[in-house]
């Protein structure tokens, strides 16, 4: 028998709790007070001014499980999403904290402890990587772990020197890998699209505070982050080789195969877009659940975008009805222990959901239309492609997936102006950039009609929604 997930969690904390460490709740997925960031992509932004020594805490050590997404700026996964056993857009940080308290010897030791002797990870099996010019951190694991030489490997500062964004808190890291074994080949150790070598969690030292030029400040104390994703813990401890066999996935899986009448692992392409259904499904419900709204710019459009590409994906599997919001429940039974507020958001994330998915399949119909007669004109132009601004009309406004896009016009003969689409797109997203900072406090009015309409014992996360809306 293996552990569940959330058997893991529990254990991660309790290990930590027993070691000195204060159990801080998630933060919400929104940051607080964070113009630089749009989502809480990894388990210390919260803590981002104690690192800094902008604030103080009743703690030194803190040990969370934060929920994380990562879409945007520095920390971008959505294309890996589906094709990767490794990546998704939303998932959780198991991490410890130490905030001018222990370094790196004790943060390597835990690690290791937790690992070896809670988790009986063998030993054999882990695999560490330092900073290149981090001696100190290759002493501790060799000589005092006792780690062979060949189990520790240098690299370079893409790899080995972590930071939450272009500013912040940032520093050498040490990452420890867990091997899978030869049946995936002899990789090299750390390459891209290596799936022997299972990165399980990073150790990053804080050191140094990045301004706006890009000058490394040090910290006024040296303090511990670690970040070891829940998926990959579990894919391991669960003897399986992807994140989306475990048990938190597996139940969402099913429901995409329900929903489709396929079967996940006989077809690639299938199962490409169910893992990336029950990606998106998870993204979806804990966006809105922190108070995310679909709308044309900033988060919410990032939302927008998420639902729009579940959907396209569920188009691959021939499914045409809006599906998704019934995939919530399978998430919401999955997540509700460790989540509790997802059972009483549940009613407005599937209304939200629902009219989202209504709105685009209906939208996609016309945009379909209008797509062909587009290509008509160009037909009577004698052109074979559409211009870049047609092109990114087609997207933009009427919110058209751009991959479908190019299978349409593939199976017509035609292709589109790429470059100028591109540059129409730079620009948008450069006046989206601008707009999320400045980002209206206000409930869009079609979401106040939508209070209105539901009943009074559903505004529990309605009433979560305005209060983390109003901190953008
Ligand atoms: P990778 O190299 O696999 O993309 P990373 O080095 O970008 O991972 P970190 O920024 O070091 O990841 O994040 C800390 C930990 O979070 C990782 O060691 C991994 O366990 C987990 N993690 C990172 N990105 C993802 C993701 N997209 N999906 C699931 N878990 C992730
Ligand atoms: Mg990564
Ligand atoms: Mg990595
Ligand atoms: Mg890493």
């Amino acid at each position: 028998k293996y552990m569940t997930a959330d058997e893991i969690r529990q254990s991660f904390l309790k290990y930590f709790e027993s070691k000195g460490h204060t159990i801080v709740k998630s933060a919400s997925i929104i940051p607080e007070n964070d113009p630089t960031l749009l989502f809480v992509n990894a388990g210390m932004v919260p803590f981002k001014n104690v690192f800094l020594g902008l604030e103080e805490r009743p703690y030194k050590r803190a040990a969370s499980c934060q929920k994380v997404f990562r879409v945007s700026g520095k920390h971008n996964d959505l294309e890996n999403v589906g094709y990767t056993p490794r990546h998704h857009t939303f998932f959780e940080m198991l991490g410890n904290f130490s905030f001018g308290d222990y370094f790196k010897k004790e943060a390597i030791e835990f690690a290791w402890e937790y690992l070896t002797e809670h988790l009986k990870i063998p030993k054999e099996k882990l695999l560490v990587s330092v900073f290149e010019e981090d001696d100190e951190a290759f002493e501790i694991w060799n000589k005092h772990i006792g780690l062979d030489e060949s189990k520790i490997k240098r690299m370079g500062y893409k790899d080995n020197f972590w930071s939450m964004g272009d500013t912040g808190p940032c520093g050498p890291s040490s990452e420890i890998y867990y091997d899978r074994g030869e049946k995936f080949g002899s990789p090299e150790f750390g390459a891209e699209d290596d799936f022997r070598y299972l990165e399980i969690w990073n150790l990053v030292f804080m050191q140094y505070n990045r301004d706006e030029k890009g000058v490394l400040h040090p910290l006024p104390n040296p303090s511990i982050d670690t970040g070891m994703g829940l998926e990959r813990i579990a894919s391991v401890l669960q003897g399986v080789d992807s994140n989306y066999d475990t048990d938190l996935f597996k139940p969402i899986i099913q429901f995409a195969e329900e929903v489709s009448g396929k079967e996940y692992g006989k077809n690639e392409k299938d199962d490409i877009a169910m893992r990336v259904i029950a990606d998106h499904l998870r993204a979806i419900t804990f966006l809105i659940s922190d108070g995310v709204l679909p709308a044309n710019e900033g988060r919410g459009y990032v939302l927008r975008r998420i639902i729009r590409r579940a959907l396209r994906y569920g188009k691959n599997l021939s499914i045409e009805k809006p599906f998704l919001y019934e995939g919530v429940d399978v998430v919401i039974e999955k997540m509700k222990t460790a989540y509790p507020e997802l059972i009483q958001n549940r009613s407005f994330i599937k209304t939200i959901t629902k009219s989202e998915e209504e709105k685009f399949i209906k939208t996609l119909k016309r945009s379909m239309d209008i797509l062909y007669q587009m290509i008509e004109q160009a037909r009577k132009e004698n052109r074979r492609h559409l211009t870049g601004e047609e092109a990114f009309k087609l997207y933009d406004t009427y919110g058209f997936p751009i991959d479908l896009m190019e299978e349409i016009l593939k199976d017509e003969g035609f292709t589109f102006d790429l470059i100028e689409f591109h540059n129409l797109l730079e620009e948008q997203k450069e006046r989206a950039r601008k707009s999320w900072k400045s980002q209206s406090k206000e409930i869009k009015p079609v979401y106040l009609t939508l209070k209105n309409k539901l009943p009074e014992n559903q505004f529990v996360g309605y009433e979560t929604l305005t209060s983390e809306n109003s901190k953008v």
